[in-house]
Protein backbone atom coordinates (compact mmCIF):
# COMPACT_ATOMS: atom_id res chain seq x y z
CA UNK A 1 0.00 0.00 0.00
CA UNK A 2 1.80 3.21 -0.91
CA UNK A 3 1.36 7.05 0.26
CA UNK A 4 -0.69 9.00 -2.52
CA UNK A 5 -1.45 12.46 -2.20
CA UNK A 6 -3.56 13.97 -4.45
CA UNK A 7 -3.61 17.74 -5.62
CA UNK A 8 -7.21 18.56 -6.47
CA UNK A 9 -9.93 17.52 -5.35
CA UNK A 10 -12.57 18.33 -8.70
CA UNK A 11 -13.44 15.20 -10.78
CA UNK A 12 -9.93 14.45 -12.20
CA UNK A 13 -8.78 13.99 -8.59
CA UNK A 14 -11.96 12.37 -7.39
CA UNK A 15 -11.46 9.94 -10.29
CA UNK A 16 -7.66 9.14 -9.58
CA UNK A 17 -8.64 9.65 -5.38
CA UNK A 18 -11.59 6.62 -6.04
CA UNK A 19 -9.36 4.29 -8.55
CA UNK A 20 -5.98 4.32 -6.23
CA UNK A 21 -8.44 3.37 -3.07
CA UNK A 22 -9.96 1.22 -4.64
CA UNK A 23 -6.60 -0.77 -5.16
CA UNK A 24 -6.23 -0.48 -1.97
CA UNK A 25 -3.86 2.89 -1.60
CA UNK A 26 -3.27 4.93 0.87
CA UNK A 27 -5.13 7.99 -0.63
CA UNK A 28 -5.54 11.82 0.68
CA UNK A 29 -7.14 14.51 -1.63
CA UNK A 30 -5.80 18.37 -0.85
CA UNK A 31 -8.58 21.06 -2.46
CA UNK A 32 -7.86 24.20 -1.41
CA UNK A 33 -11.88 25.23 -2.01
CA UNK A 34 -13.39 25.58 1.48
CA UNK A 35 -16.83 24.18 2.02
CA UNK A 36 -19.54 23.28 -0.89
CA UNK A 37 -17.85 22.94 -4.47
CA UNK A 38 -21.84 21.82 -6.13
CA UNK A 39 -22.87 24.29 -8.45
CA UNK A 40 -19.93 24.49 -10.56
CA UNK A 41 -19.65 24.11 -14.18
CA UNK A 42 -22.04 23.00 -16.63
CA UNK A 43 -23.26 20.62 -18.60
CA UNK A 44 -21.08 17.09 -20.20
CA UNK A 45 -20.83 15.46 -22.78
CA UNK A 46 -20.10 11.54 -21.83
CA UNK A 47 -18.24 9.06 -24.33
CA UNK A 48 -17.97 5.28 -23.65
CA UNK A 49 -14.69 5.67 -22.02
CA UNK A 50 -16.00 8.05 -19.23
CA UNK A 51 -18.56 5.34 -18.34
CA UNK A 52 -15.74 2.57 -18.07
CA UNK A 53 -13.31 5.10 -15.93
CA UNK A 54 -17.01 5.67 -14.06
CA UNK A 55 -17.31 1.96 -13.40
CA UNK A 56 -13.25 1.66 -12.38
CA UNK A 57 -13.65 4.58 -9.52
CA UNK A 58 -16.87 2.43 -8.36
CA UNK A 59 -19.95 4.35 -9.82
CA UNK A 60 -22.75 1.51 -9.64
CA UNK A 61 -23.79 0.75 -13.50
CA UNK A 62 -27.59 1.37 -12.59
CA UNK A 63 -26.68 5.26 -11.50
CA UNK A 64 -28.54 7.39 -13.86
CA UNK A 65 -25.96 9.88 -15.16
CA UNK A 66 -28.01 12.18 -16.72
CA UNK A 67 -30.33 13.21 -20.01
CA UNK A 68 -30.28 10.47 -23.12
CA UNK A 69 -30.82 12.33 -26.47
CA UNK A 70 -31.19 10.43 -30.04
CA UNK A 71 -29.44 12.98 -32.32
CA UNK A 72 -28.49 16.01 -33.72
CA UNK A 73 -29.08 19.11 -35.20
CA UNK A 74 -28.50 22.48 -36.73
CA UNK A 75 -31.08 25.43 -36.64
CA UNK A 76 -30.88 28.23 -39.70
CA UNK A 77 -31.03 31.33 -38.77
CA UNK A 78 -35.00 31.44 -39.07
CA UNK A 79 -35.16 28.68 -37.13
CA UNK A 80 -35.85 25.93 -39.69
CA UNK A 81 -34.30 22.62 -39.31
CA UNK A 82 -31.01 22.12 -41.16
CA UNK A 83 -29.08 19.07 -41.01
CA UNK A 84 -30.30 16.01 -38.53
CA UNK A 85 -27.95 13.27 -37.85
CA UNK A 86 -28.91 10.43 -35.73
CA UNK A 87 -26.61 9.87 -32.86
CA UNK A 88 -27.70 8.77 -29.60
CA UNK A 89 -26.01 10.07 -26.58
CA UNK A 90 -25.84 10.79 -22.98
CA UNK A 91 -25.15 14.36 -21.58
CA UNK A 92 -24.56 14.66 -17.89
CA UNK A 93 -23.02 17.75 -15.88
CA UNK A 94 -20.79 18.87 -13.62
CA UNK A 95 -22.33 18.59 -9.98
CA UNK A 96 -23.88 15.20 -10.90
CA UNK A 97 -20.45 13.57 -11.41
CA UNK A 98 -19.01 15.87 -8.86
CA UNK A 99 -21.79 13.91 -6.37
CA UNK A 100 -21.49 10.55 -7.47
CA UNK A 101 -17.55 10.58 -7.27
CA UNK A 102 -17.05 12.32 -4.19
CA UNK A 103 -19.75 10.48 -2.17
CA UNK A 104 -17.17 7.83 -2.67
CA UNK A 105 -14.17 9.29 -0.75
CA UNK A 106 -14.40 9.05 2.95
CA UNK A 107 -14.60 12.35 4.58
CA UNK A 108 -11.68 11.84 6.43
CA UNK A 109 -9.55 11.75 3.41
CA UNK A 110 -11.09 14.60 1.34
CA UNK A 111 -9.25 17.72 2.92
CA UNK A 112 -10.77 21.09 2.10
CA UNK A 113 -9.06 24.41 2.68
CA UNK A 114 -5.87 23.11 1.92
CA UNK A 115 -4.05 25.20 -0.83
CA UNK A 116 -0.89 23.55 -2.36
CA UNK A 117 2.16 25.24 -2.72
CA UNK A 118 5.28 23.73 -3.15
CA UNK A 119 6.43 20.19 -3.84
CA UNK A 120 9.70 18.91 -2.43
CA UNK A 121 11.51 15.76 -3.83
CA UNK A 122 13.58 13.63 -1.31
CA UNK A 123 15.40 10.85 -2.67
CA UNK A 124 12.67 8.23 -1.29
CA UNK A 125 9.55 10.46 -0.75
CA UNK A 126 7.41 13.58 -1.70
CA UNK A 127 6.92 16.73 1.14
CA UNK A 128 4.10 18.90 0.13
CA UNK A 129 4.01 22.23 1.71
CA UNK A 130 0.65 23.72 1.86
CA UNK A 131 -1.75 26.72 3.62
CA UNK A 132 -4.02 25.58 5.70
CA UNK A 133 -5.96 28.88 6.30
CA UNK A 134 -3.50 30.65 8.42
CA UNK A 135 -1.48 27.50 9.18
CA UNK A 136 1.36 25.92 6.99
CA UNK A 137 1.14 22.84 6.97
CA UNK A 138 2.94 19.35 5.98
CA UNK A 139 1.87 16.18 4.24
CA UNK A 140 4.66 13.27 3.30
CA UNK A 141 3.66 10.58 0.62
CA UNK A 142 5.40 7.85 -1.69
CA UNK A 143 3.79 9.85 -4.84
CA UNK A 144 2.26 13.00 -5.59
CA UNK A 145 -0.69 13.13 -8.73
CA UNK A 146 -1.15 16.97 -9.40
CA UNK A 147 -5.15 17.51 -10.29
CA UNK A 148 -5.16 20.70 -10.16
CA UNK A 149 -6.44 22.72 -13.04
CA UNK A 150 -5.58 24.57 -15.88
CA UNK A 151 -3.38 26.87 -13.91
CA UNK A 152 -1.83 24.17 -11.94
CA UNK A 153 0.74 25.43 -8.75
CA UNK A 154 2.23 22.24 -9.06
CA UNK A 155 3.17 22.88 -12.98
CA UNK A 156 4.07 25.75 -12.33
CA UNK A 157 7.12 24.77 -10.06
CA UNK A 158 8.34 21.95 -12.68
CA UNK A 159 7.48 23.09 -15.83
CA UNK A 160 7.06 27.14 -15.71
CA UNK A 161 7.65 27.28 -19.53
CA UNK A 162 4.45 25.37 -19.91
CA UNK A 163 1.08 27.93 -20.28
CA UNK A 164 -1.95 27.75 -21.37
CA UNK A 165 -2.61 29.93 -24.76
CA UNK A 166 -5.30 32.09 -25.65
CA UNK A 167 -7.21 31.10 -28.39
CA UNK A 168 -8.73 33.98 -29.32
CA UNK A 169 -12.16 33.60 -28.64
CA UNK A 170 -14.35 33.26 -25.67
CA UNK A 171 -17.62 30.55 -24.80
CA UNK A 172 -20.67 32.26 -23.35
CA UNK A 173 -22.31 29.61 -21.06
CA UNK A 174 -25.70 29.21 -19.36
CA UNK A 175 -28.61 26.98 -18.28
CA UNK A 176 -31.95 27.69 -19.38
CA UNK A 177 -34.62 25.49 -17.41
CA UNK A 178 -36.92 23.90 -19.55
CA UNK A 179 -40.35 25.19 -18.23
CA UNK A 180 -40.09 28.33 -19.32
CA UNK A 181 -39.24 27.60 -22.47
CA UNK A 182 -41.69 28.44 -25.95
CA UNK A 183 -43.39 24.83 -27.58
CA UNK A 184 -41.45 26.30 -30.79
CA UNK A 185 -37.52 25.97 -28.81
CA UNK A 186 -38.86 22.77 -26.78
CA UNK A 187 -40.71 21.29 -30.31
CA UNK A 188 -37.83 21.95 -32.47
CA UNK A 189 -34.34 21.41 -30.78
CA UNK A 190 -34.96 20.73 -27.19
CA UNK A 191 -34.34 17.14 -27.13
CA UNK A 192 -31.48 17.15 -29.35
CA UNK A 193 -27.62 17.91 -29.16
CA UNK A 194 -28.58 21.91 -30.91
CA UNK A 195 -26.53 24.08 -33.47
CA UNK A 196 -26.38 27.18 -34.90
CA UNK A 197 -23.67 28.10 -36.88
CA UNK A 198 -23.39 31.57 -37.60
CA UNK A 199 -19.99 32.44 -39.72
CA UNK A 200 -17.75 32.95 -37.65
CA UNK A 201 -19.34 31.59 -34.29
CA UNK A 202 -20.95 28.31 -33.02
CA UNK A 203 -23.27 27.91 -30.58
CA UNK A 204 -24.13 24.34 -29.34
CA UNK A 205 -26.28 23.27 -26.30
CA UNK A 206 -28.16 19.99 -25.39
CA UNK A 207 -30.60 19.12 -22.52
CA UNK A 208 -29.23 18.29 -18.91
CA UNK A 209 -30.68 17.34 -16.18
CA UNK A 210 -32.56 20.18 -13.83
CA UNK A 211 -32.48 20.75 -10.60
CA UNK A 212 -32.31 18.22 -8.05
CA UNK A 213 -30.82 15.82 -11.00
CA UNK A 214 -34.21 15.85 -12.37
CA UNK A 215 -34.45 14.39 -15.51
CA UNK A 216 -38.14 14.28 -16.01
CA UNK A 217 -40.14 16.25 -18.89
CA UNK A 218 -40.73 19.60 -17.55
CA UNK A 219 -37.99 19.58 -15.00
CA UNK A 220 -35.00 19.46 -17.42
CA UNK A 221 -32.74 22.47 -18.41
CA UNK A 222 -31.19 23.18 -21.61
CA UNK A 223 -26.92 24.03 -21.69
CA UNK A 224 -25.55 26.30 -24.39
CA UNK A 225 -22.04 26.97 -25.54
CA UNK A 226 -21.71 30.13 -27.78
CA UNK A 227 -18.28 30.38 -29.09
CA UNK A 228 -17.45 33.94 -30.61
CA UNK A 229 -14.04 35.74 -31.50
CA UNK A 230 -12.67 38.02 -28.85
CA UNK A 231 -9.04 38.74 -29.67
CA UNK A 232 -6.55 39.39 -27.36
CA UNK A 233 -6.44 42.71 -26.20
CA UNK A 234 -9.19 45.69 -26.16
CA UNK A 235 -11.65 42.54 -26.94
CA UNK A 236 -11.00 40.18 -24.25
CA UNK A 237 -10.26 42.99 -21.70
CA UNK A 238 -13.64 44.43 -22.36
CA UNK A 239 -15.42 40.97 -21.51
CA UNK A 240 -13.39 40.57 -18.74
CA UNK A 241 -14.03 43.96 -16.79
CA UNK A 242 -16.89 44.14 -14.98
CA UNK A 243 -20.04 46.84 -14.40
CA UNK A 244 -17.24 48.27 -11.93
CA UNK A 245 -14.59 48.26 -13.77
CA UNK A 246 -12.49 46.64 -12.42
CA UNK A 247 -10.65 44.20 -14.88
CA UNK A 248 -10.62 40.35 -14.00
CA UNK A 249 -6.93 39.05 -16.25
CA UNK A 250 -7.46 35.67 -14.22
CA UNK A 251 -10.70 35.09 -15.16
CA UNK A 252 -14.37 36.74 -14.33
CA UNK A 253 -16.44 34.85 -11.85
CA UNK A 254 -20.66 34.59 -13.50
CA UNK A 255 -21.61 37.16 -10.87
CA UNK A 256 -19.06 39.45 -11.66
CA UNK A 257 -19.78 39.41 -15.54
CA UNK A 258 -20.89 42.89 -16.81
CA UNK A 259 -24.80 42.86 -17.32
CA UNK A 260 -23.60 45.50 -20.52
CA UNK A 261 -21.40 42.55 -21.79
CA UNK A 262 -24.98 40.18 -21.03
CA UNK A 263 -27.05 42.71 -22.93
CA UNK A 264 -24.98 43.25 -25.93
CA UNK A 265 -24.68 39.60 -26.41
CA UNK A 266 -28.43 39.02 -25.71
CA UNK A 267 -28.46 41.46 -28.41
CA UNK A 268 -26.32 39.97 -30.59
CA UNK A 269 -28.13 36.46 -30.09
CA UNK A 270 -31.55 37.90 -31.51
CA UNK A 271 -29.55 39.42 -34.44
CA UNK A 272 -27.65 36.53 -35.41
CA UNK A 273 -28.87 32.96 -34.22
CA UNK A 274 -31.95 30.56 -34.47
CA UNK A 275 -34.59 32.20 -32.12
CA UNK A 276 -34.49 29.16 -30.43
CA UNK A 277 -31.35 29.81 -29.01
CA UNK A 278 -31.82 33.43 -28.63
CA UNK A 279 -34.47 32.94 -26.78
CA UNK A 280 -32.62 30.23 -24.31
CA UNK A 281 -30.13 32.93 -24.36
CA UNK A 282 -32.78 35.42 -22.94
CA UNK A 283 -34.59 33.82 -20.52
CA UNK A 284 -30.80 32.46 -18.75
CA UNK A 285 -30.36 34.62 -15.46
CA UNK A 286 -26.56 34.72 -15.20
CA UNK A 287 -24.77 33.62 -18.32
CA UNK A 288 -21.26 33.62 -18.24
CA UNK A 289 -17.76 33.48 -20.19
CA UNK A 290 -14.97 31.81 -19.97
CA UNK A 291 -11.79 32.48 -22.35
CA UNK A 292 -10.91 29.35 -24.24
CA UNK A 293 -7.39 27.92 -24.56
CA UNK A 294 -5.01 25.23 -25.43
CA UNK A 295 -2.69 24.02 -22.83
CA UNK A 296 -0.11 20.83 -24.41
CA UNK A 297 2.78 19.87 -21.68
CA UNK A 298 5.89 18.23 -23.33
CA UNK A 299 6.50 16.24 -19.89
CA UNK A 300 3.78 14.69 -17.21
CA UNK A 301 6.03 13.27 -15.19
CA UNK A 302 8.86 14.68 -12.63
CA UNK A 303 10.23 11.82 -10.79
CA UNK A 304 7.54 11.10 -7.55
CA UNK A 305 5.34 13.75 -9.17
CA UNK A 306 3.09 13.52 -11.98
CA UNK A 307 0.57 15.90 -13.78
CA UNK A 308 -2.90 14.77 -14.80
CA UNK A 309 -6.59 16.19 -16.06
CA UNK A 310 -6.68 19.88 -16.86
CA UNK A 311 -3.13 20.67 -15.39
CA UNK A 312 -1.54 18.67 -17.89
CA UNK A 313 -3.23 18.82 -21.05
CA UNK A 314 -6.44 20.95 -22.10
CA UNK A 315 -8.37 21.21 -25.53
CA UNK A 316 -11.03 23.02 -26.38
CA UNK A 317 -14.15 22.14 -25.32
CA UNK A 318 -14.86 21.16 -28.77
CA UNK A 319 -14.59 17.58 -28.70
CA UNK A 320 -16.23 17.65 -24.94
CA UNK A 321 -13.53 15.05 -23.04
CA UNK A 322 -12.09 17.04 -20.65
CA UNK A 323 -13.36 14.76 -18.38
CA UNK A 324 -13.08 11.90 -20.40
CA UNK A 325 -9.51 12.34 -20.24
CA UNK A 326 -9.16 13.19 -16.77
CA UNK A 327 -10.66 9.52 -16.27
CA UNK A 328 -7.90 8.39 -18.89
CA UNK A 329 -4.80 9.59 -17.31
CA UNK A 330 -6.49 8.00 -13.52
CA UNK A 331 -7.00 5.11 -15.17
CA UNK A 332 -3.29 5.17 -16.58
CA UNK A 333 -2.06 6.08 -13.71
CA UNK A 334 -3.59 3.07 -11.13
CA UNK A 335 -2.38 0.56 -14.05
CA UNK A 336 1.36 1.62 -14.11
CA UNK A 337 1.61 1.82 -10.20
CA UNK A 338 -0.19 -1.62 -10.26
CA UNK A 339 2.88 -2.71 -12.21
CA UNK A 340 5.81 -0.66 -11.28
CA UNK A 341 5.04 -0.20 -7.51
CA UNK A 342 4.47 3.94 -6.41
CA UNK A 343 7.82 4.79 -8.25
CA UNK A 344 8.88 7.25 -10.72
CA UNK A 345 9.18 4.35 -12.94
CA UNK A 346 5.60 3.84 -12.73
CA UNK A 347 4.92 7.82 -13.66
CA UNK A 348 7.24 7.33 -16.36
CA UNK A 349 5.49 4.71 -18.01
CA UNK A 350 2.23 6.90 -17.27
CA UNK A 351 4.21 9.65 -19.36
CA UNK A 352 4.85 7.32 -21.93
CA UNK A 353 1.45 6.00 -22.38
CA UNK A 354 -0.66 9.23 -21.92
CA UNK A 355 1.78 11.98 -23.93
CA UNK A 356 1.31 11.03 -27.48
CA UNK A 357 -2.91 10.71 -26.67
CA UNK A 358 -3.29 13.59 -24.90
CA UNK A 359 -1.71 15.43 -27.88
CA UNK A 360 -3.90 14.27 -29.81
CA UNK A 361 -6.97 15.32 -28.17
CA UNK A 362 -5.22 18.81 -28.14
CA UNK A 363 -4.68 18.91 -31.88
CA UNK A 364 -8.20 17.45 -32.93
CA UNK A 365 -10.04 20.25 -30.75
CA UNK A 366 -7.89 23.28 -32.05
CA UNK A 367 -8.92 21.79 -35.61
CA UNK A 368 -12.27 21.32 -34.46
CA UNK A 369 -12.34 25.00 -33.32
CA UNK A 370 -10.27 26.30 -36.03
CA UNK A 371 -12.99 26.59 -38.71
CA UNK A 372 -14.36 29.50 -37.25
CA UNK A 373 -11.48 31.65 -36.98
CA UNK A 374 -11.03 30.78 -40.51
CA UNK A 375 -14.01 32.38 -41.63
CA UNK A 376 -13.73 35.49 -39.20
CA UNK A 377 -13.21 38.43 -41.21
CA UNK A 378 -9.35 39.27 -41.56
CA UNK A 379 -8.76 35.87 -39.97
CA UNK A 380 -4.87 34.96 -40.79
CA UNK A 381 -6.18 31.30 -39.66
CA UNK A 382 -5.10 28.75 -42.26
CA UNK A 383 -7.56 26.57 -41.71
CA UNK A 384 -9.87 24.41 -44.30
CA UNK A 385 -13.03 26.04 -44.06
CA UNK A 386 -15.77 23.02 -42.73
CA UNK A 387 -19.20 22.46 -43.71
CA UNK A 388 -22.09 22.80 -41.66
CA UNK A 389 -22.62 18.93 -41.97
CA UNK A 390 -18.41 18.01 -40.92
CA UNK A 391 -19.35 20.60 -37.69
CA UNK A 392 -22.54 18.80 -36.85
CA UNK A 393 -20.98 15.05 -37.01
CA UNK A 394 -17.78 15.50 -35.89
CA UNK A 395 -18.37 17.76 -32.10
CA UNK A 396 -18.05 16.05 -29.13
CA UNK A 397 -18.52 13.08 -30.26
CA UNK A 398 -17.70 9.47 -28.97
CA UNK A 399 -14.77 8.61 -31.29
CA UNK A 400 -14.43 4.87 -29.37
CA UNK A 401 -17.95 4.71 -30.74
CA UNK A 402 -18.77 6.91 -33.95
CA UNK A 403 -14.94 7.07 -35.48
CA UNK A 404 -14.02 9.77 -37.56
CA UNK A 405 -16.45 11.02 -39.50
CA UNK A 406 -14.37 13.18 -41.67
CA UNK A 407 -10.73 13.02 -42.33
CA UNK A 408 -9.07 14.85 -39.27
CA UNK A 409 -6.27 17.55 -40.48
CA UNK A 410 -4.03 19.18 -37.53
CA UNK A 411 -3.35 22.65 -37.59
CA UNK A 412 -0.86 25.04 -36.94
CA UNK A 413 -0.96 25.75 -33.14
CA UNK A 414 -2.08 29.06 -32.29
CA UNK A 415 1.48 31.55 -30.99
CA UNK A 416 -1.04 34.45 -29.84
CA UNK A 417 -1.24 34.29 -26.62
CA UNK A 418 -2.67 37.09 -23.60
CA UNK A 419 -0.45 36.43 -20.60
CA UNK A 420 -3.19 38.04 -17.96
CA UNK A 421 -6.37 35.75 -18.81
CA UNK A 422 -6.72 32.94 -17.19
CA UNK A 423 -8.71 29.66 -17.59
CA UNK A 424 -12.18 30.90 -15.23
CA UNK A 425 -12.25 27.66 -13.18
CA UNK A 426 -15.74 25.60 -13.53
C1 LIG B 1 -16.84 25.81 -22.15
C2 LIG B 1 -16.38 24.46 -21.63
C3 LIG B 1 -17.14 23.33 -21.90
C4 LIG B 1 -16.70 22.07 -21.48
N1 LIG B 1 -17.45 20.97 -21.81
C5 LIG B 1 -17.00 19.76 -21.48
C6 LIG B 1 -17.73 18.58 -21.87
O1 LIG B 1 -18.79 18.62 -22.50
N2 LIG B 1 -17.23 17.38 -21.52
C7 LIG B 1 -16.07 17.27 -20.82
O2 LIG B 1 -15.65 16.15 -20.52
N3 LIG B 1 -15.36 18.35 -20.43
C8 LIG B 1 -15.78 19.59 -20.74
N4 LIG B 1 -15.05 20.67 -20.37
C9 LIG B 1 -13.77 20.45 -19.65
C10 LIG B 1 -13.93 19.99 -18.20
O3 LIG B 1 -14.74 20.89 -17.49
C11 LIG B 1 -12.54 19.85 -17.53
O4 LIG B 1 -11.69 19.16 -18.39
C12 LIG B 1 -12.58 19.08 -16.22
O5 LIG B 1 -13.41 19.72 -15.29
C13 LIG B 1 -11.14 18.95 -15.67
O6 LIG B 1 -11.10 18.60 -14.38
P1 LIG B 1 -9.77 18.70 -13.49
O7 LIG B 1 -10.12 17.99 -12.23
O8 LIG B 1 -8.58 18.25 -14.23
O9 LIG B 1 -9.50 20.26 -13.22
P2 LIG B 1 -10.42 21.34 -12.52
O10 LIG B 1 -11.86 21.01 -12.66
O11 LIG B 1 -9.95 22.67 -13.00
O12 LIG B 1 -10.07 21.21 -10.96
C14 LIG B 1 -8.88 21.63 -10.36
C15 LIG B 1 -9.10 21.58 -8.84
O13 LIG B 1 -7.87 21.84 -8.19
C16 LIG B 1 -8.09 22.75 -7.13
N5 LIG B 1 -6.82 23.46 -6.92
C17 LIG B 1 -6.24 24.36 -7.76
N6 LIG B 1 -5.07 24.77 -7.25
C18 LIG B 1 -4.90 24.12 -6.07
C19 LIG B 1 -3.88 24.13 -5.07
N7 LIG B 1 -2.80 24.91 -5.20
N8 LIG B 1 -4.02 23.35 -3.98
C20 LIG B 1 -5.12 22.55 -3.84
N9 LIG B 1 -6.13 22.51 -4.76
C21 LIG B 1 -6.01 23.28 -5.86
C22 LIG B 1 -9.21 23.65 -7.64
O14 LIG B 1 -9.88 24.31 -6.60
C23 LIG B 1 -10.09 22.64 -8.37
O15 LIG B 1 -11.04 22.05 -7.53
C24 LIG B 1 -15.47 21.93 -20.74
C25 LIG B 1 -14.72 23.07 -20.43
C26 LIG B 1 -15.16 24.33 -20.87
C27 LIG B 1 -14.32 25.55 -20.55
Amino acid sequence: MARILIVGGSLGGLMAANMLLKDGHDVRVLEKVRGSMDGRGAGIVTHDALTEGLKRAGLDDSESLGVAIDGRMSLNHDGSVGIEIDMPQVLTSWSRLYHLLHRLVPAERYLQGVSVERVEQLADRVVVHALDGEQRVTFEADLVVASDGIRSAVRQQFAPQIQPVYAGYVAWRGVCDESVLSNLTLNTVFDTFGFCLPVGEQIIGYPVAGPGNDTRRGRRAYNFVWYRPAPAGPALDALLTDADGVHHPGGISPNKVSWKNVSDMRQDARRILAPQFAEMIEKTAQPFLQPIYDLASTQIAFDRVALMGDASFVGRPHIGMGVTKAAEDAAALADAIRSHGATAEALRVYEQQRLPQCQMAVDRARWLGAYMQSQAAGSDAHTTERNAREVVAETAIDLGRYGHVTAFRPTPAPTQQHAGAKHAEH
